[in-house]
């Protein structure tokens, strides 16, 4: 863990993080537990700054009554955006090398209908009117059939037939035209399953430098976020700036989501294709 910072050099902790995940003497996910734990509000530095540029009247309401609240109209970035970041410069310039050794696996045919894998069925008691499996036998043994047509926008269609005996049919759940098109997306999932596995194979390569300079980014994200820049703060009323914040903490909030489930899905693609990434 760094230094504490002197309230002279309040950002020479910074300076210090980013050495160690440059020599990596930190890693990114160690960097993230520390501004877990990291409180910049309760600074010296931090409690200047914002005596300096809080106003004493509401940007957005004009309302004078205190307390006023220095609003950030700026935030970090997450880790999950600073990686796709240094992916979409790091990668491309490395690809024509690593497409020499592995070339991209050869596209799949398209989604032939004839492949695909017959609906499974049932055998099931059935309206000998409608072919319907919703039917019920009442208690004087006689059949009746409940089927209703769940079209919207024409007339409904309710069978309402009574029998002495229903007949067995071969009850499918979907039509062909809807078991056909789940079969081509179970296809499609599949024939794009080598070319993923290639793409992740190049992006593990590189991997631990991914980490590395989206971590960088995060620091310097934070440094500009500590450092309380004019532009990127407005000083609002409690009431505007819950209202203003809102917005943004729903989101952020959603990220923050999204980015535990992408570290889930990145730590599963690492794993599965550790055991397969050529050698
Ligand atoms: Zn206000
Ligand atoms: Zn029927």
């Amino acid at each position: 863990m760094p230094r504490a910072s002197t309230d002279r050099e309040p950002y020479a902790y910074i300076d210090q993080l980013r050495r160690q995940l440059e020599d990596g003497t930190m890693s990114a996910l160690e960097l993230l537990a520390f501004f877990k734990s990291h409180t910049p509000w309760q600074t010296a530095a931090w409690k200047r700054r914002r005596a300096e540029l809080i106003g004493d009247s509401c940007g957005s309401c004009g309302s004078t009554e205190p307390p006023m609240v220095l609003q950030h109209t700026w935030h970090p970035r997450l880790f999950g955006e600073c990686r796709t970041e240094v992916q979409r410069t790091l990668l491309p310039p490395l690809l024509p090398a690593y497409l020499e050794v592995h070339p991209r696996p050869p596209a799949s045919p398209p989604f032939d209908p004839r492949t695909a894998p017959p609906q499974p069925f049932e055998v099931r008691q059935a309206c000998p009117k409608c072919q319907s499996v919703n039917i019920r036998q009442r208690k004087d043994g006689i059949w009746s059939c409940n089927y209703k047509s769940v079209k919207y926008g024409s007339p409904r269609v309710v069978c309402g037939h009574t029998f002495q005996q229903p007949v067995t049919v071969e009850y499918r759940r979907f039509d062909d035209a809807a078991w056909l098109t789940k079969q081509a997306a179970v296809y499609e999932r599949e024939a794009q399953e080598p070319g993923r596995a290639w793409w992740f194979a190049f992006v593990n390569l590189h991997w631990a430098e991914i980490e590395k300079q989206g971590a960088l980014l995060v620091l310097e994200d934070h440094r500009r976020y500590v450092s309380l820049r004019a532009e990127d703060v407005v000083t609002r009323c409690k009431r505007c700036a819950y209202r203003e914040d809102r917005a943004f903490r729903t989101g952020y909030a959603n990220g923050l989501q999204a980015e535990r489930h992408r570290e889930v899905l990145v730590e599963l693609e690492q794993g599965r294709l550790g055991a397969t990434e050529p050698s």
